[in-house]
């Protein structure tokens, strides 16, 4: 083996639900993945409480959180993510799992995979208590147990344009350029089936609707003491 190879950088993302990842950053994974970046993805529900059941529908409760996990795995081809852990939580209920035993299960996998990257929800600007509840989780594991990396909050579409509104300014926010990678992401929304079948648009055109992707994707820093890095990469 050639020693003076760079290691492999390593990114952990610990979300909620099935689709999370695509929808909200699969721009962000994707290019890192093309990038030879090792990418692991928990979720620690498959989303069997979804509203949308397919259009029209065909999905009940008992057979929605096979047919969930089946099109994380396509997402996750899509989007070049090598390894999927779901944590196996009722969807929904996340904020009532023990907590010390949540974050416990989070710091083991920090141990084992060591991130230079860990991706994850606000704990309050999650948007959905399954999201704020896995975010607070994983941060506490982060701060508890990382030995080095940096933790990054995922956030909705182009809400960090302004950080100002949530008590951040512009140098707390990274914003990665995806605009390559709209393809893979388009992609994914499209393996995420039963949730985007009744949105239009990501059923028209493949120009039509990559064109109602962002080319940009933001996060907020979650250790912001730590050094100084570039406001376009996570690494
Ligand atoms: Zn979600």
């Amino acid at each position: 083996m050639n020693q003076e190879q760079a290691p492999k950088r390593k990114l952990l993302a610990v979300f909620a639900h099935p689709d999370d990842e695509s929808f909200i950053c699969g721009g962000t994974l994707a290019k890192y993945a093309s990038e030879g970046v090792e990418i692991t993805l928990v979720s620690a529900t498959k989303g069997d409480m979804g509203r949308r059941m397919g259009n029209p529908p065909y999905l009940n409760r008992e057979t929605m959180a096979s047919a969930r996990e089946q099109e994380l795995r396509e997402a996750c081809d899509c989007l070049g993510i090598g390894r999927l852990i779901f944590f196996g939580i009722r969807d929904k209920t996340v904020e009532f799992e023990d907590e010390a035993s949540l974050i416990g299960r989070i710091e083991a996998l920090i141990q084992e995979v060591k991130p230079d990257v860990v991706l994850t929800f606000h704990e309050r600007y999650g948007g959905h208590p399954d999201h704020c509840a896995i975010g607070k989780a994983t941060t506490t594991a982060f701060r508890r147990s990382a030995e080095k990396g940096s933790l990054y909050f995922i956030t909705f579409g182009d809400a960090l344009e302004r950080p100002e509104r949530y008590g951040y300014t512009k140098k707390d926010v990274v914003r990665i350029d995806v605009h390559a990678h709209k393809a893979a992401k388009l992609a994914a929304f499209r393996a995420h089936r039963c949730q985007t079948e009744i949105d239009e648009w990501v059923w028209q055109s493949d120009n039509a609707a990559l064109s109602r992707l962002g080319k940009y994707e933001y996060f907020m820093k979650g250790n912001v003491d730590a050094p100084q890095r570039a406001s376009d990469d996570l690494f």
